[in-house]
């Protein structure tokens, strides 16, 4: 008999050799209809895995990340299968799950894949499937697999690199691929199966390889899904940053300006600027002091930092002046500079802890095919902060990060977010530096504020940077997907390596805790995802123009601004459109801009005082008719629903 854990920590004895799909039927038939995968002790293993020692078991189901990754990993064994046949000669590659699908990386040789091919991939994919067959794994020795492939050199490669003894083929139908393990039962569940689309991929992901063709696929346990999920990419599609900047005209991208670097045009410049008055707001009563840093520093300044080492090589090369000798690169971090700050003038304990914010611009390298608009750039601006305290103040400086990160993600309309701790992995004291009680305060700090912030975390252990443990924040966006946002991350390296110190009551010299913390992470990213989260429709605090005055005609231009004058008196931002042009197609166009209200005039709202107010997206419903007065309480009852104070 063995011993089987189960995740709610009950144990079942079972005979030696029962398999995962055993343990769900012994548990109920429910849960056997619905697991689709399994791991043992950590491990990824199949339905279908003969248990023989005892261990802890979970059970996968599509509802689960792991089960969902053994189901699009599985579809794409069915997916390269139905490329063989449709393409004879092909050679196959590589064929892993991500995070929404999977895909598989072929060398087509002299073929093409193109869109037209796409329906009867899907549709032999699906006759596959529904055929029911088992995947089963099987061992095989090296030389067996080279032999097995000795025409396809991407494969042989990968089998080179794998050790006799732990080499092995997954077999369904009549199709195998070398493979470790992590599949469905069975083909009969894929019930939909979509080609979302083709790319070009070097052979592992190196621009001196060959170009493979990336084929992305997603399917699904029921046909709705499908269907939820294409309406869902169409929503995002709609709802694209880069589409919505250009409409808003919020940033531009200019080829002679340079790849990757936004220019942030007047209406996005003044977004960016509340927001981080915003933000400059709520720091200043967390006691943070704002400073500034050049956008350059001496290459020794990284190189002390350690910096120079993570990012030298792979980033923008140091700029050399007229005089020889002297190296400055573009600034990848904002840390050194702060801590050059810090080490200004000396500190006694009294004084901490110090809490240093900027928004800093910072520049990285990044190849240009990993560009993608405001979420990767090669220029962006850090809302960063550093916090230099004693190891006794981490547990109450945590909170009040928390506190501020809690705030901001609050006010924007961020509800739906969960937290990871990352901490230390004991079995391996020596990655870390710091000593371990210094650790142990930290790490203890961080879950004690999760736990009284009530805030949903994780806690990850190995996770932790090799100089201090972390809190991430994980946000959900009106679309349900992730994003991370908010870093808050304690440092014991900085200060080692600038020779930070503070007096302590003893009057000897200590090594402050550094905190680096960004709520947005970055502007441009934070623009990015906030643009995707509401279609940019942003709470209306954050609006450049709360509302748009629209004249009936020229006649009534006199009262339009007069209303415009009574607005801006009750701090109302608002524009004044007295074109002559109708009515209709002036609301058209503020529909488009998404100003949160358009307020019309004409003779009836001249001679009662009124205006006549219609809300963004409001087809349909009648106007409503209000004073200036009754308007300016409106927004601001709307302001205060989401806007708190700190
Ligand atoms: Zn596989
Ligand atoms: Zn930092």
């Amino acid at each position: 008999m063995i011993k089987v854990t189960l995740p709610d920590g009950s144990v079942k004895e079972m005979a030696q050799g029962v398999t995962p799909m055993d343990v769900a039927k012994s548990i109920s038939e429910g849960l056997a209809r619905n697991v689709i995968s399994a791991s043992y002790n950590g491990t990824t293993i199949e339905t279908t895995t003969t248990l023989t020692t005892d261990g802890t078991l979970i059970l996968h189901t599509w509802n689960d990340k792991e089960g969902k990754k053994a189901f699009w990993h599985s579809t794409s064994h069915v997916m390269a299968q139905a490329l063989e046949e449709l393409f004879p000669g092909i050679k196959l590659t590589l064929g892993p799950a991500i995070d929404n699908g999977f895909y598989y990386d072929v060398d087509f040789g002299d073929q093409r894949i193109t869109d037209a091919d796409f329906k009867k991939i899907e549709d032999r994919v699906l006759e596959i499937s529904r055929e029911k067959h088992e995947f089963k794994m099987r061992a095989v020795s090296k030389a067996e697999a080279l032999e097995v492939y000795k025409d396809n050199e991407y494969k042989t490669e990968l089998i080179s690199n794998l050790e006799d003894g732990t080499i092995t083929f997954c077999d369904h139908s009549n199709f195998f691929d070398l493979c470790r393990g992590g599949h469905i039962p069975n083909t009969g569940i894929i019930k939909a199966m979509k080609i979302l689309s083709v790319a070009g991929a070097y052979w592992r992901g190196d621009e001196k390889n060959k170009q493979l063709t990336r084929v992305y696929g997603i399917s699904f346990p029921k046909q709705k899904d499908l269907t939820d999920y294409l309406e869902l990419l169409e929503e995002a599609k709609r709802r694209d940053h880069r589409k919505l900047g250009k409409e808003l005209d919020l940033f531009h991208f200019s080829q002679k300006v340079g790849q990757g670097l936004p220019l942030w045009l007047p209406k996005g410049a003044a977004l960016r600027e509340r927001l981080e008055n915003f933000l400059k707001k709520a720091q200043k009563k967390a006691g943070y002091e704002q400073v500034v840093t050049p956008h350059i520093g001496m290459k020794d300044l990284y190189v002390t930092s350690g910096h120079y080492a993570k990012y030298g090589a792979d980033s923008f090369q140091p700029i050399h002046t007229p005089a020889e000798g002297e190296e400055f690169l573009l600034k990848p971090m904002n840390c050194p500079h702060h801590c050059e700050i810090y080490n200004a003038r000396p500190w006694s304990y009294k004084d901490l802890p110090k809490r240093y914010a900027e928004f800093g611009t910072v520049y990285r390298y990044e190849q240009s095919g990993e560009l993608h608009g405001l979420t990767r750039v090669r220029g962006f601006t850090q809302d960063d902060a550093h916090i230099f305290c004693t190891p006794d103040q981490l547990d109450a400086e945590f909170k009040n990060v928390i506190d501020l990160v809690l705030y901001v993600f609050g006010s924007l309309g961020f509800e739906n977010f969960t937290a990871q701790v990352s901490v230390r992995d004991l079995d391996n004291p020596d990655k870390y530096i710091g000593s371990v009680e210094n650790w142990e305060k930290a790490e203890n700090a961080i879950i004690s504020a999760a736990k009284d912030k009530g805030l949903n975390y994780v806690i990850e252990a190995g996770e932790a940077a090799f100089y201090g443990p972390k809190l991430d924040f994980m946000v959900k966006d009106a679309l349900g997907r992730s994003w991370q946002l908010g870093t808050i991350q304690v440092d014991y390296n900085l200060p080692e390596r600038f020779d930070l110190t503070y007096k302590g009551s003893d009057n000897e010299l200590h090594r402050p805790v550094m905190i680096h913390r960004a709520p947005f992470g970055s502007m441009e990213r934070f623009i990015a995802i906030l643009l995707e989260h509401t279609a940019g429709n942003f709470p209306i605090w954050l609006m450049p123009e709360q509302a748009i005055i629209l004249s009936l005609s020229e006649k009534y231009e006199n009262y339009a601004q007069k209303v415009l004058n009574l607005l801006e008196n009750h701090e109302i931002r608002a524009l004044l459109d007295n074109r002559n042009e109708t009515i209709s197609k002036k609301i058209r166009e503020a529909e488009t801009q998404k100003f949160p209200f358009m307020l019309i005039v004409g003779e009836e709202e001249e001679k009662n005082g009124t205006i006549s107010v219609r809300r963004h997206g409001d087809a349909g419903k009648s106007n409503q008719s209000m004073t200036i007065e009754a308007f300016a309480a409106l927004v601001n009852e709307e302001i205060n629903k989401t806007l708190k104070q700190f």
